[in-house]
């Protein structure tokens, strides 16, 4: 019987390494990184945080779309949703005869285009349990990126549910990654979920839970969490068990203050000796979105002058690297390379948190004298785009790099 569903690759990464370094790769970001991250151009003294760019589930979901279209030339090629959030790189997908099934507004995905003999690539963040199931009926190969570090919240949440706890999840209920991990308490009877976005929407959540004055009442809260809860949760019934999670690319800092905010709660409603059988906890911020926060942090100890964020807009873990800057220093999040107008010295940058905020043009921008620049770049952005970003700024302050 063929095999249908592939989740390590084809055994091509070592023939298709070339290609794909010289596509993503940067002499220039390799080089700063090899004197120490740091380096000086006329007057421009460059430092590069200790981690960015590509994280190690990005490296694996690029490179499976590089061997996926080796192995299978003759085979239409579809992608669910974004392969990861650059839009340099979902652009070579699409010149590489890749096509993308887009969400319809409501995030679901229409999947009639596709028959048995398609082959479809699942994104690092995974799909929902419902879109794996109707693409395995359709019976098309799959080739399954979805990072591990996804994988292990989705292990976690399963439990939850299987468990009779309802997943609390801090995550962007429109994100892709926190739905399909949503998702995953489906593979319970009964399971719940409800999505919290932040402090402010978690307050409502712990002020309902402990019952405090002045909380939403049962019809105000199903009303708000409707689109960000299990079809039938009901908040009377369904936070009596709670167990919390977190998208892998949130503010780590965020999600365990939401985790103990929870936990206070749940104390304040069942009592210190309790709350223990009625809360669990388990951080699930992934290792290289925790490293990449944690190189910003070391750098904001001694902020440079401008700081430079390089990432799509729409991507979760760029979001906060800029917001982590911005509480620092003077901060630009720029989507791609191409945001910096060298012929006018201007920059398209995004100032806001949330992914759908209008860009905004800059001009007279860079500093008039000497200045250092701070650079970092969030998980799915390849070397080659930062390098590109500097060498723009670069070039407006008509510095020229062999
Ligand atoms: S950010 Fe973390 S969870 Fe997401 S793909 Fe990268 S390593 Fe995996």
């Amino acid at each position: 019987m063929e095999q249908t569903y592939f989740r390590k690759g084809f055994g091509l990464k070592k023939e298709l390494r070339p290609l794909i370094d010289a596509e993503y790769q940067s002499a220039l970001v390799e080089r700063i990184r090899s004197r120490g991250y740091t380096d000086v151009f006329g007057d421009v003294s460059v430092r590069l945080a200790q981690e960015f760019g590509f994280c190690y589930g990005v490296d694996r979901a690029v490179d499976y779309a590089y061997e996926t279209v080796h192995k299978f030339p003759d085979r239409q090629i579809y992608l669910v949703g974004e392969i990861i959030h650059n839009p340099h790189v979902n652009n070579r997908m699409i010149e590489m005869g890749i096509s993308f099934i887009y969400p319809t507004s409501d995030g679901t995905f229409d999947f009639s285009v596709l028959s048995e003999d398609d082959v479809v690539i699942l994104p690092a963040f995974g799909v929902t349990l419902h879109d794996f199931e109707e693409l395995r009926g359709i019976g098309c190969i799959l080739v399954d990126t979805t990072c591990g570090s996804v994988l292990h919240v989705w292990k976690r949440v399963e439990k939850y549910a299987r468990d009779g706890f309802t997943a609390v999840i801090h995550g962007k209920y429109s994100h892709e990654e926190s739905r399909a991990t949503a998702s995953q308490v489906n593979k319970h009877e009964g399971g719940k979920y409800i999505i919290v976005r932040d402090m402010a929407e978690g307050q409502l959540l712990f002020d309902y839970i402990a019952d405090r004055p002045g909380r939403l009442t049962r019809e105000a809260f199903m009303e708000l969490f409707n689109a960000k809860s299990s079809p039938d949760f009901d908040p009377d019934r369904d936070l009596a068990h709670i167990g919390v999670a977190n998208q892998t690319t949130m503010l780590a800092k965020e999600s365990l203050a939401i985790g103990w905010k929870v936990h206070e709660a749940m104390v304040e409603r069942f009592g210190e000796e309790h709350a223990s059988t009625h809360f669990r906890s388990f951080g699930t911020i992934c290792s290289a979105t925790q490293e990449r926060q944690d190189a910003v942090a070391e750098m904001m100890q001694d902020p440079p002058d401008v700081m430079l964020v390089i990432g799509g807009y729409n991507s979760s873990n760029t979001n906060h690297l800029a917001h982590l800057c911005q509480q620092h220093t003077t901060t630009f999040h720029i989507e791609d390379a191409a945001c910096i107008d060298v012929e006018k010295a201007t920059v398209r940058h995004k100032v806001e948190l949330d992914p759908s905020a209008p860009e905004l043009l800059a001009a007279d921008w860079l500093p008039d004298g000497a200045f250092s620049l701070g650079i970092t770049a969030g998980a799915s952005t390849p070397n080659n785009k930062i390098g590109e970003a500097l060498l723009r700024v670069l070039e407006i302050r008509g510095i020229p790099v062999e």
